[in-house]
């Protein structure tokens, strides 16, 4: 089955594609290329566009049963300072795309959403019916979209999923993808930065956060995890159904955990200085993955330390060449 991946030249998008691929699907990536890198495209059909322009992708939407839909800016810090790029490409472009499906006879979408849009839950482990109260414009322009799907769901019968992701990290054991952004602000492939000297410290953004050693704790899921959940999304979208889940393991890690076991596994000490709290991160997020498990009978596989080896040996291949 062709499926069309709209930002599969990502991070995420072009481990969902790699995965497709190998479970038998015809995936074809769709990228304007502003942040995903042609690379991590090599070997799959790559059409260049934007989410913006309807006459190229309804022309590729002749060719497919299904989208995903992982095109979208996503440093929530930048979103706060620049929220005018991220309402313009997360919901205009957004829009525009979901209107390009509707004009086509694809009826099944699934898109990437985020915990973001829980903003700070009052009750641990999250669940999918959590009060949707995004603290940033990131989670703002991620929960417009989900809206516009539930009632393009409800009034033209576009079937959709909406995986709302904890802390995707790690790289596909194959070594040939993984993580690329620039500027880099995530924790784990930072910590590789300051271990190759490529930065003077890991800053650990707080150590007075009511957890249980000070540090933030969040819900690590290896990307093939997600992956293979999108895979199953598709299969889920055949029964007919439309709904939200959450992908995480359910099983939180704190950032001191974090650089533990990054330690630990490359035999290497993260060079590292405390600093203020971020703006806007939320202590502790968990995901209760359950509605996920029970839906596409699917589970998280891979642990903290098989997330930090599979992103060192990704991290430690790169700049090599
Ligand atoms: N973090 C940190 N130093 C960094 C980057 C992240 O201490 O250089 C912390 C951050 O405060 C959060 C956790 O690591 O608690 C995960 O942050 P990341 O940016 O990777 O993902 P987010 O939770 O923002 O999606």
């Amino acid at each position: 089955m062709p499926v069309l991946v709209v930002g599969g030249a990502g991070y995420i998008g072009s481990h969902a594609a790699h995965t497709l691929k190998r479970r038998g699907y015809e995936p074809i990536i769709y990228d304007n290329l502003s942040t995903g890198h042609a690379e991590l495209a090599k070997g799959f059909e790559l059409v260049v566009g934007d989410v913006a322009d309807s006459a190229k992708l309804a022309a590729v939407l002749k060719r497919v049963d299904a989208v995903m839909h992982f095109a979208a800016h996503a440093y929530v810090g930048e979103s706060v300072v620049d929220p005018r790029k991220y309402f313009h490409n997360n919901v205009l472009g957004g829009v525009a795309l979901l209107n390009a499906v509707l004009d086509s006879k694809v009826r099944k979408l699934i898109f990437s959403s985020t915990c973001a849009v829980y903003g700070i839950p009052a009750k641990l482990p999250i669940r999918e019916d959590t009060p949707r109260l995004p603290v940033n414009p990131y989670g703002d322009t991620k929960l417009a979209f989900e809206h516009a799907l539930e009632a393009y769901g409800r009034a033209y019968g576009l079937r959709f999923v909406s995986f709302r992701y904890f802390n995707a990290a790690g790289a596909d054991e194959s070594g040939g993808i993984g993580e690329l952004h620039s500027p880099e602000t995530h924790l784990i492939p930072s910590a590789f930065e300051a271990i190759k000297g490529e930065r003077p410290a890991l800053e650990i953004f707080g150590e007075d956060y009511p957890t249980p050693d000070g540090t933030c704790v969040r819900d690590y899921i290896h990307v093939n995890d997600l992956a293979e959940a999108h895979v199953l999304g598709l299969e889920y979208l055949d029964r007919g159904e439309s709904t939200a889940m959450n992908l995480g393991t359910g099983q939180g890690h704190s950032v001191r955990e974090v650089i533990s076991s990054i330690e630990r596994i490359t035999g290497r000490e993260v060079p590292k200085r405390m600093a203020p709290r971020r703006p806007g991160d939320p202590a502790e997020l968990v995901a209760d993955p359950s509605r996920a498990e029970e839906l596409l009978r699917w589970k998280a596989q891979r642990s903290l330390n098989q997330i930090v080896s599979t992103a060192w040996n990704w991290a430690s291949r790169q700049g090599k060449h």
